[in-house]
């Protein structure tokens, strides 16, 4: 009941955009990538119980959690790559039949040298409204100026780019390196009129993605950590100083974290109990993704 009374409170209280969510096309991956996948999956502590992640997988079930939490709206994320598999169709067809509940953002196989024409493509045709790219899942170094054309695509179509930072539960399968929040520097460098937005408060290379956020106006983070590094790194001098107008509420639904299911309410609840001003809670969650959205429209 006591739960009950919170979602409802944050619903009458407050507007949450969740900007960060996964739905997977789960057949797929496992008809593309087989047991390779699936068996590395089960070798991967957060993830012992794969069975119990796919269940969690439906759209149902992600409205029923924004339901929960008082989440007025998700993001939700293509992904040109393994284990997070969603196609940009898939994603603009739940942003179709759900109006108003969700802003897709694209995704693009970025070996193929079609991708900025892929993207225009995803933005013009499907309404999505921004890109995600994860570059060591999609095995690829976000500096490399070989996607500057892409970059330049999405700065032209005026949307924001999601890049992954930080470490993943991929193992074997990823390379940390690409994972490095820094190499999104040059980017910004080159990039000045290009949204972009880390993720993960940074992944544990915390301080090296808020020294890329701090020194970038165009540069942003979304706070889909684990709660405990929430609680432990969202203060208001660290608001404050890498910019109260950077950081928007994120969740990566339907990751598991801290050995627990995932639980929008969770991290709804976790920025509510921060010692921090109501006006840093409102940009975080809704403000701050709303000014750099609109500046987009
Ligand atoms: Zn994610």
């Amino acid at each position: 009941m006591i739960l009950i009374k919170t979602a409802f409170q944050n619903k009458a209280t407050m507007k949450i955009i969740n900007t960060h969510a996964h739905l997977i096309e789960i057949e797929k991956v496992l008809q593309d990538d087989g047991q390779k996948y699936l068996s590395f999956l089960r070798d991967i502590p957060t993830f012992s119980a794969i069975e119990q992640v796919t269940a969690m997988l439906s759209v149902e079930n992600l409205l029923h959690q924004m339901n929960e939490a008082g989440v007025e709206q998700t993001v939700l994320f293509a992904m040109y790559g393994p284990i997070l598999y969603s196609s940009n169709e898939f994603v603009a067809g739940i942003c179709r039949k759900y109006p108003g509940q969700f802003i897709g953002y694209a995704s693009v196989d970025i070996t193929n040298p079609e991708a900025p024409a892929i993207l225009e493509e995803a933005v013009v045709k499907l309404g999505l409204r921004g890109l995600k790219l994860h570059p060591p899942l999609q095995n690829f170094y976000p500096n490399n100026k070989a996607l500057w054309p892409l970059y330049k695509k999405a700065k032209n179509l005026n949307i924001p780019v999601v890049f992954h930072v930080g470490t993943t539960p991929f193992g074997n399968l990823v390379k940390l390196s690409q994972a490095y929040p820094v190499l999104l520097d040059e980017v910004a460098n080159d990039f000045p009129d290009l949204t972009i937005i880390l993720t993960h408060l940074g992944t544990l290379w915390h301080n090296e993605s808020f020294m890329v956020v701090e020194k970038h106006p165009n540069v942003y983070i979304d706070t889909a950590a684990y709660p405990y590094e929430i609680r432990e790194l969202l203060n208001e001098n660290l608001l404050r100083r890498v910019g109260k107008n950077k950081f928007i509420f994120g969740t990566d639904f339907p990751m598991p974290y801290e050995g627990k299911m995932h639980r929008i309410s969770d991290f709804v609840d976790c920025i509510e109990a921060l010692t921090i001003s109501r006006e840093l809670k409102e940009l975080i969650f809704h403000g701050n993704f709303e000014t750099l959205m609109k500046s987009k429209s």
